[in-house]
């Protein structure tokens, strides 16, 4: 017989660390939280046990969750509307939130943060995305598919949760694990995960700025679509109407936020235009933890904090994109809403994910073209995958599907790895086939991937290799076309030149994070804008004399 009580075993089923982290974080719980958790016998047994151990042991860990166990078939379950098993529905006294499936690996976090959202409730959520919904007036149900693997699923879940807590009545969000709701995935043509849908209306694949993400559930649209017509309807500002300002910070990430702080407090005027929401990269980056301060911490919870800090300071106007800059004795920036004149300009526009760039592409994005193996490596078990590229990535994403039980090919333009050795030798131990001085020209299929057509870039043979789904990892490309505009010198990897200072080779242009190239992290990133709006300071200090310094106490 067994010597440790019921509650000792499910305790047990937290690990140590992830233990004392939770501890921490009920004990801040706002109100108390109720957990109703739906079960049946059946072919779901494994997924609805799992669920019930990780319920049962969160609520051992804390009187301030209350947990409540039912039958699917049950007067509750009917009351609750519960179609499948197993569900987690969380303060549903107060909100829809619910589990479809177990709660396992990264939906566990979601679930967690969940829980943490509803004890907090409205306090919990930021005052723009308030404000974006205080538009909706009609009622809104969000699926978000997840896979216990995705580590971007946990950002769109929650996205979801708080428009759920913001507007109860008008929302409902429900995640629903791709993994134990195999049809349901397959009726909403789930490839790739996050897979967001809302209303049967529109989908969205991938993670999305909690701000952007918003403004589509208000509208029901794509960000893009929502821009358009903000444009058609808005009155341009006529052309020789400027606001006059120092410093036009273009990009609302770490880079262009801390620029807005430093630029503010050195005594320039200053505002950031961002054409989304703000972040950048980082909002759409599951954990951090090398920014020092934060040992751990959401990519969404840094940008909220360097947010509201930056906003502390300056301006910050999302949704507006540079349509036009030009540079006379002043540079005039041109967007939807205003224009503005300035003695200098700083580009944070950061970095995109770099495309193939080839027939199919686009056209079977979420249908067998992935540019996250962790995410959706899982739908293609036991089929064949290619990745694409050489880096640390592209042989990270071929182990990781190669031990998902995939035949996976690597197909490589060079004939050498530029990843690190360590990986380079796991690829060869496990046998993982490398195509290598090969590209891929094509990728066919009719409603979902067969195959990619690949060249042979040194005697230019071409074959057809038959493949479930091609995993793109040929990193990142910079986002200079502004930078072009003005004249600016680039490096020949397509990164921004800049000088110790961040001045770039058009005076009074300055650039800083990804978009300079280098190491791209955060705290590169955020140092370098402290030092280009420094840099700025100091420049127009020179060169403007009505620039005033503020006192030397304000550091
Ligand atoms: P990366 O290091 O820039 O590698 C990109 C790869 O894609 C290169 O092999 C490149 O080929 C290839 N490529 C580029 N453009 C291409 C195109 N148009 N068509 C075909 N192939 C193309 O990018 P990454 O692997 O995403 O890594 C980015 C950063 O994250 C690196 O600093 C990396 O160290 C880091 N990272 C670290 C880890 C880890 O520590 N485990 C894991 C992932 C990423 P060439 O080699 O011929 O240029």
């Amino acid at each position: 017989m067994s010597s440790l009580t019921a509650e000792e075993k499910y305790r047990n089923f937290i690990p140590d660390e992830s233990r004392k982290y939770l501890e921490k974080m009920f004990a801040g719980f706002k109100e108390k939280v109720s957990i109703e958790v739906f079960t049946e016998e059946g072919p779901h047994n494994e997924y609805n046990e799992f669920t019930l151990n990780i319920c049962r042991a969160l609520n051992v860990l804390t009187d301030r969750i209350e947990l409540r166990e039912y039958a699917l078939d049950s007067e509750r379950g009917r009351e609750r509307e519960v179609f499948v098993t197993p569900t987690v529905l969380v303060a549903p006294e107060s909100y829809d939130i619910r589990f479809l499936g177990a709660p396992a690996g990264e939906e566990g976090r979601a679930l967690v943060e969940s829980l943490n959202l509803a004890s907090k409730g409205i306090e919990g959520i930021s005052a723009t995305t308030s404000e974006i919904l205080g538009k909706l007036s009609d009622e809104r149900l969000i699926r978000v598919f997840s896979s216990p693997t995705c580590p971007y699923c946990p950002g769109q879940a929650i996205n979801a949760f708080k428009a759920a807590i913001a507007k109860p009545d008008k929302v409902s969000a429900w995640c629903i694990s791709t993994l134990d709701n195999e049809n349901m995935a397959r009726e909403y043509k789930v490839g790739s995960v996050p897979h967001t849908d809302i209303n049967n209306a529109v989908t969205f694949k991938g993670l999305e700025p909690e701000e952007q993400f918003m403004a589509q559930l208000v509208f029901l649209k794509p960000l893009d679509e929502i821009l358009a017509e903000m444009r058609q309807r808005q009155v341009q500002p006529e052309e020789t109407e400027f606001e006059d300002i120092d410093l036009v910070i273009i990009g609302g990430g770490p880079a262009g936020m801390s620029a807005g702080i430093y630029a503010k407090r050195s005594g320039l005027s200053c505002v950031i235009l961002e054409k989304q929401g703000v972040g950048g990269q980082v909002a759409l980056t599951p954990k951090v933890e090398n920014y020092p301060g934060f040992t751990n911490i959401k990519g969404f919870e840094l940008v909220e904090i360097l947010g509201s800090h930056a906003r502390e300071y300056t301006e910050i106007n999302q949704f507006a994109e540079v349509r036009e800059i030009r540079k006379n004795s002043r540079f005039e920036v041109f967007t939807d809403e205003k224009n503005y004149r300035a003695k200098g300009v700083l580009l944070a526009t950061g970095v995109n994910v770099r495309m193939l760039d080839v027939p199919g592409e686009d056209k079977f994005y979420g249908h067998g073209v992935s540019y996250c193996a962790t995410c959706d490596g899982n739908f293609y078990r036991g089929g064949k995958a290619v990745v694409v590229g050489g880096g640390n990535t592209a042989l990270t994403d071929a182990l990781h599907l190669k031990h998902l039980g995939i035949e996976t090919t690597i197909v490589h333009r060079r004939d050498q790895f530029r990843a690190e050795k360590v990986l380079q030798d796991s690829v060869e131990r496990e046998g993982i086939n490398v195509l290598w001085n090969s590209e891929i020209t094509e990728i066919v299929g009719d409603e979902q991937v067969e195959s990619a057509k690949i060249r042979n870039t040194k005697d230019g043979s071409e074959l057809t290799l038959d493949t479930d789904v091609v995993f793109v990892a040929i990193g990142h490309t910079a986002n200079t076309a502004l930078a072009e505009k003005l004249g600016v010198e680039l490096r020949p990897d397509g990164f921004i030149k800049v000088d110790p200072s961040q001045r770039t080779s058009v005076e009074r242009v300055y650039a800083a994070g990804d978009v300079t190239g280098g190491v791209r992290q955060i705290i590169t990133a955020t140092g370098q804008g402290a030092a280009a709006a420094l840099t700025a300071f100091d420049d127009f200090t020179r060169m403007f004399e009505e620039v005033k310094p503020l006192p030397k106490n304000i550091w």
